[in-house]
């Protein structure tokens, strides 16, 4: 079958150059219109002041294959208030109590080590290295994020990230064992200065594991949807690795992990460092890559054409269903609903609300749209006949949590990868 890509993948006008290696962009990955901040979650006494929409047009870089959008806001702005608090979702919490059982025993951490979280959120996984006696600090950009850390004993400074601070606290002999950066790579705008800053806080023979989101499984699911502002990079193991070694770091081990949408969760030291050797796993995943052709601008083409597709069959749906006289809720209001919901048009006419366990979202409203957010008990109270599971990487836990829909005939929708009504 031949797949006719409608907009154009050579564009002549340069947008900024890439991040880490300076080439100029001038290859579409997938334009996703205009949307707004996704985690700004405006009050009804917001509305009046307005918002602000970016677009959200991705870039592959035809010299490094880093997928990237350009930085249209600061981190600043972004970061200083934030609405996600790791910790209101209970498989993420499983995720991050496993991950320090193995990193403990693993790299033998007692109370004599010392661990650092970059992005530390509010103290969701330094809480169980701090629980098996483990010296932490965690550096937090979100004050109100932070603070909900410190509440819970995880000593935090809220600063952003970078070479200056890494120097600073190498300076005051705070190098640490191990040093963790989850879902943070993809959120720096300054890639070069981060990835050195992770070097500097390494000790001789530290370990530095990374989690992001998976660029190879973005493309082959067709998640779309976790494209947005706030993440600015998108990462193949290919990239990682390129970047990782022109700050002097090697990645020896890598993991896949089934968490947003799936991920890698890549293990790296210092390259003077000889005492770690490099796991088959990493030659094996860089085969995948290869085979589904990142390492070419091959890779690349069709993913606009299959956004396009799942929007369709959304608003099919949606129109379907509205005019049959059934109603909608959403559940959730991640980060990444921003982007399927301001893509696919959709608005308080075709889906009146959604409900999420975060206290912090509840009353308000998503940005753009402005389809209110209400405690989970309302889909209690509305019956509504679908759900609309906008965090589907978590469909199996919302799935179970509300089984009792069945009850009165509900039935569950999940828009991505394809979608599907169960
Ligand atoms: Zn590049």
């Amino acid at each position: 079958m031949t797949i006719a890509i409608s907009h154009n993948t050579q564009l002549k006008a340069a947008t900024k150059p890439c991040r880490f290696c300076g080439t100029s962009l001038r290859r579409s990955f997938v334009d996703l219109g205009m949307s707004p901040l996704c985690e700004t979650y405006p009050a009804a006494s917001d509305f009046h002041r307005g918002e602000t929409y970016y677009p959200l047009h991705v870039f592959v870089c035809e010299e490094c294959f880093l997928v990237q959008l350009e930085e249209y806001e600061s981190p600043d702005k972004i970061f200083s208030e934030y609405g996600y608090f790791s910790s209101y979702s209970d498989s993420w919490l499983n995720h991050a109590d496993t991950y320090c059982e193995k990193m403990v025993e693993r790299l033998s951490l007692d109370r004599h080590s010392f661990v650092i979280e970059v992005a530390s959120n509010d103290g969701y996984l330094l809480q169980y290295f701090a629980q098996r006696g483990v010296p932490v600090l965690g550096i937090e950009p979100a004050a109100n994020v932070a603070k909900v850390a410190v509440e819970k004993g995880v000593s935090t400074l809220v600063q952003f990230f970078g070479t200056q601070l890494a120097k600073q606290l190498a300076e005051e002999g705070r190098q640490a064992d191990l040093v963790v950066g989850n879902n943070v790579l993809a959120q720096v705008p300054d890639l070069n200065d981060f990835v050195e800053g992770l070097k500097i806080l390494l000790a001789p023979q530290a370990v530095l594991t990374l989690e992001f989101p998976h660029l190879l499984r973005l493309i082959e699911r067709n998640e779309f949807d976790t494209i947005y502002h706030e993440h600015f990079s998108y990462f193949s193991l290919l990239t990682a690795i390129r970047v990782m070694e022109t700050h002097g770091l090697k990645i020896f081990d890598v993991e896949e992990l089934t968490t947003h949408g799936g991920s890698l969760r890549v293990f790296a030291n210092r390259v003077e460092d000889r005492t770690r050797e490099i796991s088959p796993n990493v030659q094996r995943l860089i085969a995948d890559e290869k085979q589904a052709g990142l390492d070419t601008a091959r890779g690349y083409e069709g993913f606009a054409f299959q956004a396009t597709q799942t929007k369709f069959d959304l608003v099919e749906f949606l129109l379907r269903t509205a005019r049959e006289g059934k109603s909608v809720a959403g559940y959730g209001a991640p980060g990444k609903s921003a982007t399927l919901l301001h893509y696919c048009g959709i608005t308080r006419d075709l889906l009146p609300y959604t409900v999420d366990r975060s206290p912090y979202k509840q009353g308000r409203y998503l940005p753009g749209n402005h389809i209110p957010i209400f405690h989970p008990d309302r889909i209690h109270e509305t019956k509504p006949d679908y759900v609309l599971i906008l965090p589907w990487n978590l469909k199996d836990e919302i799935m179970e949590q509300l089984q009792f829909i069945r009850g009165w005939g509900g039935r569950f929708v999940v828009p991505i990868p394809k979608l599907s009504v169960c």
